[in-house]
């Protein structure tokens, strides 16, 4: 029986953020292995202007490399199911009966909780662990959603993939901002040069 964590996320680009955020996690909750989900098409995301799925996946790969205790699925690349935290909570729990799970989660997805679907199974399939985040408003989520969620101390740290992809597009480095490799590999495909790439 293993505690897992599960992270998913759009990853365009992955970031040191999700990195310290996810290591923070590994530690506070005493995680044996935390699975990076990159999502084909996330549900709160306007997909029009997303790199590709292959794209953000290889990055993922390319940021967790050298961490033992990180690992990538590619469960929602070729799911044909709707792209809804229950149905990944569900599969895990299919393919990992004993393991105790925890879904990693942002503040800010934490401020939008309400709206995804069927969110009350979600408590009772994982653990929703948060990490609190820059410029989030808390203020409105549930007292109800307060209370099956567990916020963990982790760094704040004001990093975003919107933010990356703006001062690509704006011609700045984003050294130090992500893993090298993963910055080589966005210079070597030359991805986010296109301002529309910012949303
Ligand atoms: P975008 O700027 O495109 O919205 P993002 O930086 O939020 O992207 P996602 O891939 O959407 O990155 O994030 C996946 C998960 O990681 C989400 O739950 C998000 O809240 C969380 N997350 C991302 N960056 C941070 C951060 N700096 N601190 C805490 N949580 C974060």
């Amino acid at each position: 029986m293993a505690r897992r964590g599960i992270f998913g996320g759009s990853f365009d680009p992955p970031h040191m953020g999700h990195l310290i955020i996810a290591q923070a996690m590994v530690n506070s909750l005493e995680l044996d292995i935390l699975t990076w989900v990159p999502a084909k098409t996330p549900p709160h995301k306007d997909s029009a202007n997303l790199t590709s799925a292959e794209h953000r996946y290889r990055m993922t790969e390319l940021a967790i490399s050298g961490n033992p205790t990180f690992a990538i699925s590619d469960v929602e690349m070729d799911s044909n199911q709707p792209p809804w935290t229950k149905y990944l909570l569900r599969r895990f729990k299919q393919d990992f009966p004993d393991d105790e799970l925890f879904l990693i989660i942002g503040g800010d997805s934490l401020a939008e909780f309400h709206t995804w679907r069927d969110y009350r199974e979600l408590w009772q399939l994982a653990k929703i662990a948060v990490a609190r985040r820059q410029g989030e408003d808390l203020s409105g989520v549930d007292r109800e959603i307060l209370d099956n969620v567990k916020i963990v101390d982790t760094p704040l740290i004001e990093i975003s993939a919107t933010g990356i992809r703006r001062m690509i597009a704006e011609g700045k480095s984003i050294r130090y901002l992500v893993p090298e490799t993963v910055r080589i590999y966005i210079e070597q495909h030359e991805l986010y040069i296109d301002a529309n790439s910012v949303k």
